[in-house]
């Protein structure tokens, strides 16, 4: 898998790149995005090029603008922060966040980002905290993972993640539907809309990002031809 290659070549390259003392949060870093290529391919550049040959460990991950396939994403460091442009084949150090160094960032970026001079281009960057952190594997969902309700939000019927009123198991695999219905099986839309109502009535569980699993299968509806198991 290309995301493990990348994680090993990057482990190769921290003992080299990072004093000893930050070594371990920078691996956690690492493994905080282990099943992100694009990030990983973006620190392996980090720390195989050490923009100014400053040896310091990645503490944060921001995404400063998405655009046209293009993110830009920034890489703070304990001393610095990094701007940079990455898209599923390239890697390109932009140069240093939030610093106004007349010329140094690119006339072809800042036309691509909509600014016409170094100035606009600085005022438009917030400080590095306010960004948001890029996304990580198992970070707190604010929407469903599978149906794209926001938190608070009733699922689509039929979302694997909903729990059940009833029984408190999973909505979508327990036997509370054929129960309720006293059917064995759901043939019709009329079944699945009848138990629609049911649970309208019972008052369903909205989505709540601890419901989330870690990593979502795909969903296959509530729907006609589901049999009692
Ligand atoms: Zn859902
Ligand atoms: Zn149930």
């Amino acid at each position: 898998m290309e995301t493990e290659n990348l994680i090993k070549e990057i482990e190769t390259y921290l003992p080299f790149a990072v004093p000893e003392a930050d070594r371990a949060s920078a691996a956690e870093l690492v493994e905080k995005y282990g099943n992100d290529e694009l990030v990983l391919r973006l620190l392996r550049d980090y720390y195989t090029a050490l923009p100014d040959a400053c040896e310091e460990a990645v503490t944060r991950v921001s995404e400063f603008s998405f655009k046209q396939d293009v993110h830009f994403i920034v890489l703070t460091t304990t001393g610095h922060s990094w701007l940079y442009a990455v898209t599923v084949d390239s890697v390109a150090l932009i140069g240093e966040y939030g610093v106004d160094i007349p010329g140094e960032v690119p006339a072809e970026v800042m036309y691509f980002l909509g600014w016409g001079t170094q100035k606009e281009f600085h005022e438009n960057c917030p400080s590095v905290e306010k960004l948001k952190e890029y996304p990580w594997k198992g970070m707190p969902h604010t929407h469903c993972p599978v149906c794209g309700v926001p938190v608070g939000e009733d699922h689509l019927l039929g979302c694997v993640v909903e729990v059940c009123p009833w029984c408190g198991g999973q909505l979508k695999s327990c036997n509370c539907r054929f129960e309720k219905l006293d059917v064995e099986e759901i043939e019709t839309a009329e079944q699945v809309a009848a138990f629609a109502d049911l649970l309208a009535e019972k008052g369903r569980i909205p989505f709540l990002p601890e419901q989330a699993p870690a990593y979502p299968g795909t969903s296959r509806g509530l729907d006609e031809g589901d049999k009692k198991s």
